[in-house]
């Protein structure tokens, strides 16, 4: 189930993270029921993805308990020594000044096949990169970094939080080893900076943007306004989730075709 997977990111030359903590030989799960392992780590954001993912337990019930195995998570499990897993989600920015939060972060990379960023904290860092200490109720954290600055990170899915329709297809996806739903994911787990100025400077800028509005409707907090066939992004409103630019169809387009194409 995984082996196309891996395959596809290892010779992604799209994906350009550094390969800091891959996972060895020696850290391939021990599987006795031959489902996936999957993990959750929380780390710090929200909670919203987690509660995004409560929206889905109707949905994905059957698949949860009965087509993967859930080994890992502080509410989800029993189990405090994490064991090895074939995926780990993991939710929120790490706070570099948590010893806790960077040591789990590390041992999930050695533990687990797959890392993937659920949500934009973890991709991208997303609001929590706003934070710099002293305010409520985290006087004491300072510096908030998407993960892929600590480990290599092998997807991620973008969104504050994450849409529960996103969760539930990326999931089955994962199941059914649909490689071509997930490849979005795969190529955006190297991204740090996504924001609706991402749009401004590499799409609009680049004469390539069609004005089809999706990026409008990916925005969770309508900082983005569609004026005269264009995007028009309030920056007061933007907290740099980059759900827009990851759901941006010329993000995902080859520029070199594009420009071709359009004789430019
Ligand atoms: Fe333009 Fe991309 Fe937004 Fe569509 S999603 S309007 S192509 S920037």
């Amino acid at each position: 189930m995984f082996s196309k997977i891996k395959e596809m990111l290892d010779t992604n030359g799209d994906n350009k993270n550094q390969v800091k903590n891959a996972p060895s030989e020696k850290s391939k799960p021990v599987n006795k029921t031959n489902k996936p392992r999957i993990g959750y780590i929380h780390l710090s954001g929200c909670t919203g993805d987690g509660m995004s993912l409560t929206e889905n337990y109707d949905i994905l019930a059957t698949l949860l308990t009965d087509m993967v195995d859930i080994v890992y998570g502080q509410t989800l499990v029993d189990e405090w020594d994490m064991p090895e897993m074939d995926l780990c989600l993991v939710e929120g920015s790490v706070c570099l000044q948590d010893e806790h939060s960077v040591h789990e972060l590390k041992e999930a990379r050695e533990k687990s096949k797959l890392i993937c960023a659920f949500g934009s904290c973890a991709m991208n860092g997303c609001f929590t990169t706003y934070s710099r200490g002293g305010q409520q109720a985290q006087p004491k954290q300072e510096s908030f970094s998407p993960i892929n600055s600590l480990v290599k990170v092998d997807l991620a899915l973008p969104g504050c939080p994450v849409s529960p329709e996103m969760i539930a297809k990326s999931v089955v996806a994962y199941i059914n080893n649909d490689n071509d739903y997930l490849k979005p994911a795969i190529d955006i787990a190297a991204c740090n900076t996504a924001c609706g100025c991402d749009l401004l400077t590499g799409i609009i800028s680049k004469g390539l943007c069609t004005g089809c509005g999706t990026c409008g409707l990916a925005c969770q907090t309508r900082a983005i306004e569609m004026i005269e066939g264009r995007p028009h992004i309030n920056t007061d409103r933007c907290i740099k989730c980059g759900a827009c630019y990851a759901s941006c169809p010329r993000s995902w387009l080859p520029e070199k075709q594009i420009k071709k194409e359009l004789n430019l």
